[in-house]
Parts: structure tokens; sequence; C-alpha cells
């Protein structure tokens, strides 16, 4: 990697960041893209967090990510909000434009284009989603930009899946959006499209899954946003039923393509994320 005077330098910050794949996808974009930037991940203690924001201002860092637990306490100091990470209530990445910060979230659309990159019209659509949490309201408000007809959110505490359903209904989109506690009996056959937002199935509790495929159609669609393991129960479930199915990578990878989309100001071309996804894969596979 080429570091000179001219490198522009970005960041993930929170607390812990043990673990995190962000400082390997968005160095392997800088490479691939030939991109004169470097990424690194700060874990930042709570009392520090004013400090670091004043420090990333004085230095003129032009953008930086945000994980748990400061997606929600960045909102203060931004200077503007996008849209859709207004609706979510959580941040996940800021550009500095010359001193002003400005917040976004690119969760919920790293999600759906993965649908766009897989040529998977979403139109006239029924969408079942399970999970309330921060992956589920992203995917949620992103999905209320497409032209799906329904969307049911079945969460295990239904007052979560409730008050989603009620902020998405204040969007006055023309999508029929259902709720339901994971134990409600409800026409499985109905539904194209089932997705996993919630942790079930994530390492180490590998050997779970948060619904029964029983009972769904058989063109039924499965996508898991867990991406480790890289094929969870739900999945190994769909494949030995022969739908097609999606993990958790195209999400983490879309979602940091959308990143630096965010900070450069422009589209990366249209292979980047495949590339990425590959070599996501390949690398998730090898650790
Ligand atoms: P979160 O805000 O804590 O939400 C967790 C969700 O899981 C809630 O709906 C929760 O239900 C549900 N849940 C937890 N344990 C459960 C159980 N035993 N039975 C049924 N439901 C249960 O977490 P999050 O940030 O949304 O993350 C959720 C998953 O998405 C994680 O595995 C994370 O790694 C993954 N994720 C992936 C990407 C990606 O890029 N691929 C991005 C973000 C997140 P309650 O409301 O009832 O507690």
């Amino acid at each position: 990697m080429k570091i000179d005077w001219n490198t522009n330098l970005y960041c993930l910050i929170g607390k812990p960041i043990d673990g995190t794949y962000s400082p390997i996808i968005h160095n392997y974009i800088y490479k691939k893209q030939d991109i004169n930037s470097s990424y690194m991940a700060f874990n930042v203690d709570e009392d520090k967090f004013e400090d670091a924001i004043e420090g990333f201002l004085a230095i003129g860092l032009k953008g930086f990510n945000l994980t748990a637990p400061y997606k929600e306490k960045i909102i203060p100091y931004l200077d503007e909000i996008t849209e859709d990470a207004k609706n979510i209530g959580a941040i996940n990445t800021v550009k500095n434009e010359n001193g002003k910060l400005i917040g976004t979230n690119t969760d919920g659309d790293g999600f759906i284009k993965m649908f766009y990159d897989n040529q998977i019209d979403l139109k006239d659509k029924k969408l079942l989603l399970i999970g309330a949490g921060g992956a589920a309201r992203g995917i949620c408000f992103a999905l209320m930009n497409e032209k799906l007809s329904e969307l049911t959110i079945i969460n295990r505490t239904k007052d979560k899946a409730d008050k989603l359903k009620e902020e998405l209904d204040s969007l006055r989109k023309p999508i029929k959006i259902s709720s339901l506690h994971l134990d409600d009996d409800f026409n499985r056959e109905d539904f194209d499209i089932l997705i996993n937002t919630t942790t079930v199935g994530m390492e180490p509790d590998s050997n779970s899954s948060p619904i029964s495929l029983e009972g769904f159609n058989e063109k039924l669609m499965v996508c898991d946003v867990v991406y480790k393991p890289l094929k969870t129960k739900l999945l190994e479930d769909a494949e030995k039923r022969g739908y097609d199915y999606y993990n958790g990578i195209p999400m983490l990878v879309n979602q940091a393509i959308l990143v630096q989309e965010f900070w450069l100001g422009r589209k990366l071309d249209s292979q980047a994320s495949m590339d990425m996804i590959t070599y996501m894969d390949k690398y998730l596979k090898e650790e």
C-alpha cells in the first residue's frame, strides 16, 4: 500500500471494535480502485467520544464510520442527516465537507443493492421479515423506496414490530404493512421472500434457526443478514428445499461500497461489489 502526504485517512469508531471486517473491506476497495486512502478502526471509550469527533475535525479527517454504541450518540454533532438515516434513527457513516458533518446510514440500501445486482425485481412481491432491531430498521426503511406490495414484520418482542410498522405506515407508501409475534400463526404460502434480520443462527448459536420453512411456497427466496457462519441453519434448510438463498455477505460488502460512494461523491464501477463479495467469501472461509 502506498502512503504519502496526500493519502486520506478514514476510520471506524466503536467500543468494542474487535473482529470488525471494515478495515479489510475498505482497504481492499482502495487497493482495487487505486484510491489514495487508508482505513483504520479505533476503539474509543465513551467518555472520549466527543474528543474523538473534535480531533477528527481538527485534523480534517474526510469521513468516518460508527458502530455500537455510537450510532445514535453522533446525531447531536451532525450538521445534516439524510432522510433515510433520520427515519432509521441511527447513523453508520459521516462525511466531513469542509467542517460540515453529514450523516447517513447505508445498511438498508446495502441490503437492497443485492436484489439489483442479482436482477431480482421486488415489484409486487410479498416479503416476510423476521426481527425489529437495528438491521431490520435499516432494511425496512430502505424497502419503503421499492415497489413491493406487502411487508410483514415478525418479532419475538411484538411491541417493537408494532412500533416499526407504525413508523413505516407514517411514510404513507402504497405497501401493506403488518406486524406479528414470532409465534403467531399466519398464511406462509403467500410470501415470495423471507429475510432474517435477527441474531438467531449467528455463531456460536449456529444450530438455531429463527423460523421453520414448513408451509412456504416452493418459489420462496431466503435471505439471512448473518454472515458468521456463511451458511446459517436457516440457509441450510433453504438449500435442502431447493430455494434460492443469500447470506449476509452482500449486505456487508454493499453497505461499504455505498459508504465509499458517499465519501467520494461518485459511483464505483459495478464490478466492485462482485469482486469484493468473492474476496470476503474466500477470506471468511479461510479465517
Ligand atoms: P439488534 O438490534 O440487537 O436486534 C436483534 C434482533 O434479533 C431483535 O429483533 C431481537 O428480538 C432478535 N432476537 C435476538 N435473539 C432472539 C431469539 N433468541 N429469538 C428470536 N429473536 C431474537 O441487532 P442488529 O444490529 O439488528 O443485528 C442483527 C443481526 O444482523 C446480527 O447477527 C448482525 O451481525 C447482523 N447484521 C448484519 C449486517 C450485514 O452487513 N450483513 C449488518 C448489520 C447487522 P427482540 O426485539 O425480541 O429482542
